[in-house]
């Protein structure tokens, strides 16, 4: 079984059994506690802390694993992104305290001291635009350091930026964007006997019904029954995948039932568009899955 490390707690742990769950891989564990369970039949999940798992995936540990690219980027291991699943969205960002009136790098002082849960990214940061800082590492919760005197300067992670506030610290620059990734090892090894394709052979399976979920997360079915001498302008503003599926209607030929596709981001303004050609009975539902 292709074995896949997983958050056990903390924001990315709801998301990634959500995707798997929509994608039919649903976490079968005995028990709230367990560290291992199954994933639907090819696959076997571990739950392990998010910032450990490119150590396990690295390792050969685990064939994959769901985390943070923030994360997979600070270990600085031979790891690749199989896949975005675009939730857990955050930046790696400087910031300085308001009342020092560091308002961009530039006003950065040489030998600043700037704390950070990100020690290489922090190092590297800086160190790719020469400027000269003291990076010192702490283990969680930078955006205290100011107030406790250990440093002015923060590289923290930043989501609605409400906590920056709330700690009178002002975001200066973006060191990384972040999202969710399935990551596995740049140079993978075999698990449990099996073969090179058949791990591929998983692995291609298992991309493809998480993507499949989040394509169709941005979408809609819409469906409504438009005048038949309305269908080419009806054409245009439901494009579809493959164009709008038309059926016929037993009212004698004035009207037919459109199905397509749209895109759930100003699916308002599709629908208005909709009526002012005249549709009826206009109804909306999500897919579950969107295979192209
Ligand atoms: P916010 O107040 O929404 O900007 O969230 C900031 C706090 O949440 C910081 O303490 C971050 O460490 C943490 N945080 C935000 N987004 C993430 C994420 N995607 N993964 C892990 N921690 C995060």
């Amino acid at each position: 079984m292709l074995r896949i490390a997983l958050p056990n707690k903390g924001r990315l742990s709801e998301d990634a059994r959500e995707l798997f769950a929509d994608a039919g891989l649903e976490v079968r564990a005995r028990g709230e506690r367990a560290l291992t369970a199954a994933l639907g039949d090819a696959f076997e999940a571990i739950f392990v802390r998010a910032q450990d798992i490119p150590e396990f995936v690295a390792d050969g540990a685990a064939d994959v694993g769901v985390t943070g690219w923030d994360l997979v980027s600070e270990s600085d291991r031979a790891l690749t992104c199989l896949a975005d699943l675009e939730f857990g969205r955050c930046r790696l960002a400087v910031a300085a305290r308001e009342d020092t009136g560091v308002a961009t790098l530039g006003d950065i002082p040489a030998g600043a001291r700037i704390a950070t849960s990100f020690p290489r990214l922090t190092e590297r940061f800086f160190g790719d635009r020469q400027l000269r800082v003291e990076v010192v590492p702490v283990s969680g919760a930078a955006e205290i350091a100011p107030h406790l005197g250990i440093a002015d300067i923060v590289v923290d992670l930043v989501s609605t930026g409400s906590t920056l506030r709330t700690n009178g610290l002002r975001e200066v620059a973006t060191v990384l964007e972040s999202t969710a990734r399935l990551i596995g090892a740049a140079e993978p090894g075999l698990r449990g006997g099996r073969t090179n394709d058949e791990r591929e052979r998983d692995l291609r399976d298992l991309v493809g019904a998480l993507q499949s979920v989040l394509r169709a997360r941005g979408q809609r079915y819409i469906m409504a029954n438009v005048p038949r001498d309305q269908l080419d302008e009806v054409r245009a503003v439901l494009p579809g995948i493959t164009g709008p599926t038309v059926i016929d209607l037993l009212d004698g030929g004035r009207h037919v039932a459109v199905h397509a596709v749209a895109p759930a981001a100003g699916l308002y303004r599709t629908i208005a568009a909709l009526k002012s050609l005249g549709a009826e009975g206009i109804l909306v539902t999500r897919i579950e899955r969107l295979m192209p």
